[in-house]
């Protein structure tokens, strides 16, 4: 069985500060906040690559920016703005292997690619 960070933040066998929750998603915040609001739209299904993703996907996937629509209202970012953010893979910088939407807000973000 696959069993990452988040995979054991779901499951509650892990803490985390968690802003939202319903039978689908967990709203957390990041750890090592980037901006003054950063926050991970997480869903409970163990779910990894984007690429490898069917049909079947679109209601997780489709879900998973409604939730993230909901936690920028919550973090009060909707009015000003917010960033979402998928990293996939080596190259994209993805540290934890389970699909999570990162939502940064609070601030003016700046650049969006680093050269
Ligand atoms: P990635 O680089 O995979 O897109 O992002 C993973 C994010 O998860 C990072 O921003 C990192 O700070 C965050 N993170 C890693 N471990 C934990 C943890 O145990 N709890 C929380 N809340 N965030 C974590």
């Amino acid at each position: 069985m696959i069993s990452d960070i988040f995979c054991k933040i779901v499951q509650k066998e892990l803490p985390a500060e968690i802003v939202y929750e319903d039978e689908e998603f967990l709203v957390i915040k990041d750890i090592h906040p980037q901006a003054p609001v950063h926050l991970l739209v997480v869903p409970k299904k163990h779910f990894d690559q984007i690429h490898a993703a069917s049909h079947e996907d679109l209601d997780l996937l489709g879900k998973m920016v409604l939730v993230a629509g909901k936690a920028a209202k919550l973090a009060g970012t909707e009015e000003k703005g917010y960033r979402l953010i998928i990293n996939q893979g080596q190259d994209g910088g993805q540290l934890v292997p389970h699909l999570h939407l990162h939502l940064l807000g609070g601030k003016a973000l700046g650049p969006k690619i680093i050269r």
